[in-house]
């Protein structure tokens, strides 16, 4: 029934779009009674309890009994039923992959952290991916029928609209997200990763109900999310937010997508390894100096535990990527006004 709705929605038939309406309501504000959810969605009382009584056969919508008001009337509460689809949310470290189950309300059912995976930008590494996401479906302790969607986080240049990766796992001429969808046997959508990170946070982190929202997700990479008045800016092709590449510095360092002198190449987490590493060779000390020299992985998380022991190489290093940073973001201060 469930990917019956699914199907009514994508032919875009009037009264789906409304159910659709009526479920995004319900995701923003909670529960409600018909009355206060007809003046919130513009539609008359009958309109909206001939739907709601549909949603409710479906069983997207959940009678939540009577309210308890100080008046003669005492309405009924109507919201959304938690068993009744799940969502998948995949997101790619570059040594590991993060999975996320949440039901229909949007809580947290199960979620495995740090899942060990190394990504390359290889099929190979693609195809494990798959195989990693499939062992989680496995295991997870619901009916996988129920399963929506697979949303997979990507870096780089993603158009969520088309569904195609330009940056990683563009290996054909089809969007990822088709490719994805067959592999996987289920509906899978893409976003850039910084972008879905961003949305995560404004729905249910801290922003305090702010609408004008720019958040920096500094990692290996550098990348921003802007959201406008309570809305996720993509861009035109959706590659907004590609903040790292903003070419400011008159370095020979080439970066990742191939220019030199982006800003990514002197204030980011791979900066800031590369930093470490080149003065360390270069005869400087630091507590990591053995892990360096020996050549094994050093991660961000090295770093900063050398930080907060107060290792100097580390500490100026960090100091000199936030210099940079702050300087930046100060401009997109300018430019925004979040
Ligand atoms: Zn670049």
């Amino acid at each position: 029934m469930n990917k019956q709705f699914l199907a009514e929605i994508e032919k875009g038939s009037k009264n789906a779009l409304i159910k659709k309406k009526i479920i995004n309501h319900y995701i923003y504000n909670g529960n409600s009674t018909i009355t206060d959810l007809s003046k919130e969605i513009d539609l008359s009382v009958p309109t909206v309890t001939k739907l709601i009584g549909e949603m409710c056969e479906e069983g997207f919508i959940n009678d939540y009994g009577k309210l308890e008001t100080s008046g003669g009337r005492h309405p009924n509460l109507y919201g959304l039923n938690p068993g009744s689809g799940y969502f998948i949310g995949v997101d790619i470290k570059q040594f590991a992959v993060n999975i996320g189950l949440i039901n229909f309300k949007g809580d947290m059912v199960e979620l495995k952290m740090n899942i060990p995976y190394i990504f390359e930008n290889t099929i190979e590494s693609l195809n494990k991916l798959c195989q990693l996401i499939l062992n989680f479906i496995k295991k997870s302790p619901i009916d996988k029928e129920k399963i929506l969607n697979i949303n997979m986080n990507i870096s780089g240049r993603v158009n969520p609209e088309s569904g195609y990766s330009y940056s990683i796992f563009y290996f054909e001429e089809r969007p990822l997200a088709e490719i994805l969808s067959e592999k996987l046997s289920y509906k899978v959508t893409i976003d850039n990763d910084t972008r879905a990170m961003t949305y995560g946070e404004y729905m249910v982190g801290g922003v305090n109900s702010e609408k004008d929202i720019i958040f920096v997700n500094i990692s290996w990479g550098l990348g921003i999310g802007i959201i406008i008045d309570g809305k996720v800016y993509t861009g035109k092709s959706g590659f907004s937010g590609e903040f790292g590449h903003v070419s400011t510095y008159d370095n020979e360092i080439i970066c990742h997508c191939g220019k030199k002198g982006c800003l990514e190449t002197e204030a980011s987490g791979l900066a800031m390894h590369r930093m470490l590493i080149e003065r360390i060779k270069g005869g400087a000390s630091s507590i990591l100096s053995e892990l360096v020299l020996k050549e094994e992985n050093l991660t961000l998380d090295d770093i900063i535990a050398a930080v907060i022991k107060e290792d100097m190489l580390c500490i100026d290093i960090v100091e000199e990527v936030g210099q940079k940073l702050g300087k930046q973001i100060a401009g997109l201060i300018n430019i925004f006004n979040p």
